[in-house]
């Protein structure tokens, strides 16, 4: 504990991760420190704090992390409930967001069952772990759809698109051994994030409405402010429905599919998130500096937006440095990553005083990588 504030000022995270530190980054500057456990002690985190290296779950390093800790977070949704638990039994420090949360956001089916519990439009679905039951769920929910495993899947791994009876055996085989879920496909128009914050007294901050591109299952682009009144108002509602029924502390992102003017909840995340990283320039106060006031205790800041922006996953291959801080009002963001086919190497974000002068721009920066993506305004 801070001795000048009361707040928390250590704050150990779970996962060191690009997450891990871009909250370093954010937190520093308000006076706190940061220490984390992740499986490298080279991990991408290591530039804003000590790394314990080992397992996530290892009980002595989780101890250790929680006795050296006033708050424990996570920076990966898949850390593990239980040795979070018992790490910190009979200790003073809290972890936030708050295992429940975890819990909901490592299981695919408990996301659904949450958001059916409140009201919130989600896709069809069938909890499946063989092969009569996984024809049973074709047949009741329809084809096309998509079958995914319940937990650790992520940037579109652990899933199989099925198009026809053909295709089942085949899908099934691919993911055979996890639990999984069959989901009807949804022809969606768009694909957008909501993401808000909630402190330690109730109070909430919800940022702007982000649309997001994927590619290969992978996040590539998002754009914010995305200004549609009524899906705004749907994504507000639908957040703050979740982050008070969890009672929840810290940062929540929920992503959605946007069909005929309606929201489907597709996954939510209890952690910062990658559709996000527009607001470390975009907004007043970024995802990663919120998601530590709020666990730190401290008040929220404000979510106001500073224009009009875009964000670029660098994915895979890192283009020259030089070649992007070329581009007038780039902010690069380097992970520090070995380059690999599929792997989030870092980002790049464009802020611009128009919505018209950013997709302009934004379509410039894409053609300069040589990338494509489609429907962009
Ligand atoms: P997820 O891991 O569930 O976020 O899926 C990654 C991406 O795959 C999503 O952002 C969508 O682009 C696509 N996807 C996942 N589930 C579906 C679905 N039921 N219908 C259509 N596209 C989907």
């Amino acid at each position: 504990m801070s001795r000048r504030t009361g707040s928390a000022s250590r704050i150990g995270i779970v996962g060191g991760g690009q997450l891990g530190r871009m909250l370093g980054l954010a937190g520093i500057p308000l006076g706190l420190s940061f220490r984390f456990v992740d499986t490298g002690a080279d991990s991408p985190a290591a530039a804003v704090g000590e790394v314990l290296p080992g397992p996530l779950d290892d009980p002595r390093l989780l101890r250790q992390l929680a006795r050296g800790s006033d708050v424990l977070s996570f920076d990966w949704e898949n850390a593990s409930v239980a040795a979070l638990a018992r790490a910190t039994r009979g200790l003073r420090g809290r972890i936030a967001p708050p295992l429940r949360a975890l819990a909901v956001g490592q299981d695919r089916l408990n996301e659904k069952r949450l958001f059916e519990r409140l009201g919130i439009p989600t896709t069809r679905y069938a909890a499946v772990s063989t092969l009569p039951q996984l024809r049973r769920a074709v047949a009741r929910i329809g084809l096309p759809g998509v079958l995914k495993t319940r937990s650790f899947g992520y940037d579109g791994k652990g899933q199989a698109v099925i198009c026809s009876a053909e295709e089942i055996p085949a899908a099934f085989r691919s993911l055979e051994g996890a639990p999984l879920l069959y989901e009807e496909y949804v022809p969606f128009e768009s694909e957008v994030s909501a993401l808000g914050a909630r402190a330690v007294d109730g109070s909430e901050a919800i940022y702007p409405l982000t649309r997001n591109w994927h590619q290969h299952g992978i996040l590539r682009l998002s754009l914010a402010p995305w200004e549609d009144a009524a899906l705004v108002r749907q994504a507000t509602r639908h957040l703050r429905a979740v982050l008070d029924d969890l009672d929840y502390v810290g940062l929540l992102a929920i992503e959605f599919f946007v069909r005929k003017g309606r929201l489907y909840a597709n996954e939510l995340a209890p952690r910062v998130h990658n559709s996000g990283h527009w607001t470390i320039e975009g907004s007043e106060t970024s995802q990663f500096e919120n998601h530590v006031r709020a666990i730190a205790g401290l008040p929220l800041g404000n979510v106001a937006s500073r224009g009009h922006c875009a964000m670029l996953n660098l994915i895979g291959r890192m283009p020259p440095r030089a070649e992007l801080l070329a581009v007038p009002g780039l902010h690069l963001h380097d992970y520090d990553k070995a380059p690999r086919p599929g792997r989030k190497l870092g980002h790049c974000t464009l802020v611009a005083a128009s919505a018209t002068e950013r997709n302009r721009r934004t379509r410039a920066l894409l053609q300069a990588l040589a990338l494509k993506l489609p429907d962009l305004p």
